[in-house]
């Protein structure tokens, strides 16, 4: 898996510090497994989509593939 841009959903900006990038959710797309939503840590409180139970899924994930590499 490469590893892509991640932007900040609040704030448009690249999120260039992984250990900044928090998962707020994740879009299913037409093919394929759809992609992250991610937000800096400060902004994650800013995105209205934030689902607590979705967050603490993909927030474990996050942690998996951070583990893995
Ligand atoms: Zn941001």
């Amino acid at each position: 898996m490469s590893a892509r841009l991640q932007i900040c959903r609040a704030c448009d900006e690249e999120i260039t510090d992984l250990a900044d990038a928090i998962a707020v959710a994740h879009e299913l797309g037409n093919s394929g497994p759809g992609w992250t939503v991610w937000a800096h840590r400060e902004h994650a409180d800013d995105v209205e989509l934030i689902d607590p139970v979705l967050l603490r899924i993909m927030t474990r994930i996050w942690v998996a593939q951070a583990a893995a590499q």
